[in-house]
């Protein structure tokens, strides 16, 4: 969500703002902007509605931008509606000063009106101008103490980076809430909302903490609290490599993605099963492993695509840990004053890990003395750093907004670590073998789905003019039914619903008609004959059946008009591998309607707001 570059060096620095602008356009956003001090002493501002392409055709309608100190932003509204005046940067004319700014200053309104009191005049709708204006208010001539000042006045959440006329050379950045990182290059340096805007450029990093400033000249740097405390920051090697965040050959990031998750969930797993013993490794937890076998109960966290990979986490924990697990919208769970008992353990499961409402649910249940686990893709984010302990996914950089690896390493990871406490419980060496065995099969049966990518575009072919879709299964499977509906919602537009297929008579069975497309998971598996019984009440009733089932179930032809057929593979673990037909499904159905896959309208891919 929302896009922050920023720069101060020696070269011209427009084009590596706007390529870096480019690299975050997958985080979601709806207008851009940049501001570059240039060679005559004036920060120029260029902004525009729409795509970064936009922006750019605007640059080169105009007098090249040549300054060597600039900051560029692409925005995603929450204040105010997507216009030119609401982009961002935005100016305080009075000193010269350009702001860019991702989250949500929350006490904007007072704030404005003391600042329209002292003859401030705004020219925008946002909590963000507030908050440049709020800086020249409180400037007197030296940035870095204005931003502290001003910082030290809002609430909310914020990733800022700041440049002044009159203090060229100097790029200002803080954070509090939304995710801001420095890159170090040799007399350079980059600000940056994550690390893919960076890589190119260097791979020497810092990551800013809560409440952090940063004053960075080309070849200097000092952190310091906003109150001025200084802090040494922490300066790390990125460990992503150009080539993970590139879509090498593929039409989208989504359809490599999609393609890569047999080799990324090899990753998940690699040292992490000890074959000979039947145990799972897990470094990352391995010092609670005593607090985990003693829990009482699991409370998974989570929104959106990691929501419904803790949903089958919950079925997970219950069946190979024996402990009890709960699963629930973190947003929810952090405001019903949730119970939390002695043994409570808050997995929060998150791609980015810098979700916020995942985030600050888990921060309430830390609060309330439960054990703190993160299952997080990326390394280092808040997730990861302010749970006690966690399993990062390792499934690589996931660019696509609509998510597809990372939700298969989830589901990987929470397996592993099921078994991790379950082997320390109740499970016997050969439960664990045998189901270690069918894990290490789990890459090459999704490979073998994939192979089913020209048939499940043909399929989808067929169906591409419905707008309304079911999406069905029971068990494990029912929330692979949810994440079906969700792929195709978030790409295709299309309205589908998943939902358990036991509640479908409950009421949505109303909206069967003929030829409504109805996914069902029907693998071979433990409720395998309830959800024929199912489908055949769709079927009565005119729908169309497309069922995902496993291979060599020739009787399912007789009852859905189309089927995927995936591996057997045991009922814990098939919806990694049943998951990924749907999301095959979803890809075709977008690109057979014509919309832009890994830019789809509205969403963001890391969600830093509440
Ligand atoms: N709240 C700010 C606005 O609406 C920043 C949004 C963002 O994070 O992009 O302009």
């Amino acid at each position: 969500m929302c896009g922050i570059v920023a720069y101060v060096g020696s070269k011209p620095c427009c084009p590596l703002l706007i390529e870096g602008l480019k690299r975050l356009e997958y985080r979601g956003y709806d207008s851009a902007g940049v501001a570059i001090l240039e060679p005559s002493g004036r920060i120029d501002v260029v902004r525009a509605v729409g795509r970064v392409s936009v922006l750019e055709n605007r640059l080169t309608q105009r007098k090249p931008l040549m300054g060597s100190l600039g900051i560029a932003h692409t925005r995603w509204a929450t204040h105010g509606g997507v216009t030119e005046p609401n982009a961002h940067p935005h100016r305080d004319d009075r000193h010269g000063i350009a702001l860019i700014h991702n989250g949500i200053i929350e006490n904007y309104s007072t704030l404005k009106t003391w600042l329209q009191e002292r003859g401030h005049v705004f020219k925008s709708e946002t909590d963000t101008e507030v908050l440049t204006m709020l800086i020249g208010e409180l400037y007197d001539g030296d940035l870095e103490a204005a931003v502290q000042a001003a910082l030290r006045e809002v609430t909310g959440a914020y990733a800022i980076a700041v440049i002044c006329e009159k203090e060229p050379g100097v790029l200002v950045a803080a954070r509090k809430g939304s995710p801001l990182m420095v890159g170090i290059g040799a007399d350079e340096h980059i600000v940056a909302s994550d690390p893919s805007a960076v890589v190119a450029h260097t791979t020497q990093a810092m990551t800013l903490e809560d409440y952090q400033v940063c004053r960075l000249t080309p070849d200097s740097f000092r952190t310091s609290t906003i109150d001025n405390v200084p802090v040494t920051p922490k300066v790390h090697e990125l460990e992503m490599e150009l080539q993970e965040i590139e879509r090498g050959g593929y039409p989208h990031f989504m359809l490599k993605e999609i393609f890569e998750q047999p080799s990324a969930i090899q990753q998940t797993m690699r040292g992490r099963i000890d074959k000979r013993e039947g145990r799972i490794v897990l470094g990352g937890v391995g010092q609670y492993a005593r607090e985990l076998v003693k829990a009482r109960r699991f409370i998974l966290t989570a929104q959106g695509t990691a929501l419904h990979a803790a949903k089958i986490g919950e079925y997970l924990f219950e069946e190979l840990a024996k402990i009890p697990a709960e699963c629930e919208y973190a947003s929810e769970f952090r405001y019903r004053n949730p119970i939390i008992e002695e043994g409570a353990v808050v997995i929060a499961v998150s791609q980015s890990g810098e979700t916020a409402d995942t985030l600050a649910a888990l921060r309430e249940a830390k609060d309330r003395g439960a054990l703190a686990l993160g299952v997080v893709n990326a390394v280092g984010s808040t997730i990861a750093r302010e749970t006690d302990a966690g399993v990062y996914l390792r499934v690589g950089p996931e660019i696509g907004v609509a998510s597809t690896k990372a939700f298969v390493g989830q589901v990987a990871v929470m397996t592993m670590l099921a078994m991790f406490i379950g082997r320390r419980r109740f499970m016997s060496v050969e439960q664990a073998a045998g189901l270690i065995d069918a894990l290490e099969k789990i890459p090459d049966a999704i490979g073998r789905v994939l192979e089913e990518s020209d048939h499940i575009r043909k399929v989808a072919t067929r169906y591409i003019e419905r707008e309304n879709w079911l999406f069905l299964g029971r068990g494990y499977n029912y929330p692979t039914a949810l994440e079906g509906a969700l792929k195709l919602k978030e790409i295709s537009y299309i309205h589908a619903e998943g939902m358990p297929a036991a509640e479908m008579k409950h009421g949505p069975i109303a909206l069967i008609n003929e030829g409504m497309p109805c996914v069902f998971i029907a693998n071979r598996g433990s409720q395998y004959d309830k959800v024929l019984s199912n489908i055949q009440e769709v079927r009565a009733r005119g729908g169309h059946v497309i069922a995902v089932a496993t291979e060599g179930d020739d009787e399912i032809r007789k009852h859905a008009e189309d089927v995927f057929y995936i591996p057997d593979v045991p009922e814990c673990l098939s919806p990694m591998v049943a998951v990924v037909p749907l999301q095959l499904l979803a890809y075709h159905a977008a690109v057979l309607r014509g919309h832009d896959v890994d830019k789809p309208r509205n969403l963001a891919k890391s969600v830093t707001v509440e």
